[in-house]
C-alpha cells in the first residue's frame, strides 16, 4: 500500500515537530510507547511532559521509561491533560512544538475511563496558548465505542471552526474502511 497508514502518519508529523532539545507533550500516556518514542528524539536537552488520570498508566509509563533509561527526560503528572497550562512550568509556555492525544480508553484495561470531549478540548485550547508557532498538535481519534463516537463528533465541530487565522487543521482519514478506524486531526498553530 503506498497510501500511508494512519499511526505512521501520525509519527511522521512528529517527527517534523520535535527535535533535539524541543520541549513536547503526551497528553494521553496510556502504556508509555508515545512518551517513550518523544524522549527518544528530545534527547538529553528537550523535555516531554506526560499526562494520564490511571495511576496504572502512571507506573506502566515509568517502567517503559526506566526500562530504556529515558526516566529524566520525562516529567510525569497523574493529572488531566486539561490541567496542562497550569503544571507545565512557567519557563516552557511559548517552548512547546508538539503534541499528542491518543484518545479513547487504555487498551487491556477499565473501558470506563475515556477521554472526554469538554477536558479534551480545553487541553487543545491551553496548548495553543503555550505552544511556538508552527507547534503541531495530534489528534488521534478512536470512535468505535460509543463516547469515542461523541468525541469524534465533538472534536470534529470543534476543529472546523478553529479560527484559520489562529491554526491550520487537517483531517487524515480513510474513508471507505469498515469498523471506524482511528483517524488523525492535526493542528498546526500559526
Ligand atoms: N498513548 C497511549 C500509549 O501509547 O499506550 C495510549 C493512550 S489510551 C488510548 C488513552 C489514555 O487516556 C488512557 O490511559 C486514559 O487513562 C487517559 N485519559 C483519560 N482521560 C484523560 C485526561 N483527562 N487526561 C489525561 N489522560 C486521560
Amino acid at each position: 500500500m503506498k497510501l500511508e497508514r494512519i499511526l505512521p502518519f501520525a509519527k511522521n508529523l512528529l517527527e517534523k515537530a520535535v527535535t533535539s532539545g524541543t520541549v513536547v507533550v503526551d497528553a494521553t500516556l496510556g502504556n508509555g510507547h508515545d512518551t517513550l518514542f518523544l524522549a527518544n528524539i528530545v534527547g538529553e536537552s528537550g523535555r516531554v511532559y506526560g499526562f494520564d488520570v490511571q495511576e496504572d498508566a502512571i507506573q506502566t509509563s515509568i517502567e517503559r521509561l526506566k526500562q530504556h533509561g529515558l526516566e529524566d527526560r520525562v516529567t510525569i503528572f497523574h493529572a488531566g491533560h486539561e490541567q496542562l497550562y497550569k503544571l507545565i512550568p512557567v519557563c516552557h509556555h511559548g517552548k512547546v512544538t508538539a503534541a499528542i492525544f491518543n484518545l479513547g480508553y487504555l487498551p487491556g484495561s477499565d473501558k470506563t475511563i475515556v477521554t472526554k470531549p469538554v477536558t479534551t478540548i480545553a487541553a487543545i485550547e491551553q496548548l495553543l496558548e503555550i505552544m511556538v508557532p508552527e507547534g503541531i498538535i495530534i489528534l488521534v481519534i478512536y470512535h468505535g465505542h460509543a463516547e469515542g463516537a461523541v468525541e469524534r463528533d465533538a472534536l470534529l465541530t470543534y476543529c472546523q471552526e478553529i479560527d484559520q487565522k489562529k491554526a491550520h487543521v487537517l483531517q487524515y482519514r480513510y474513508i471507505n474502511q469498515q469498523n471506524n478506524p482511528p483517524f488523525i486531526i492535526a493542528i498546526e498553530k500559526r
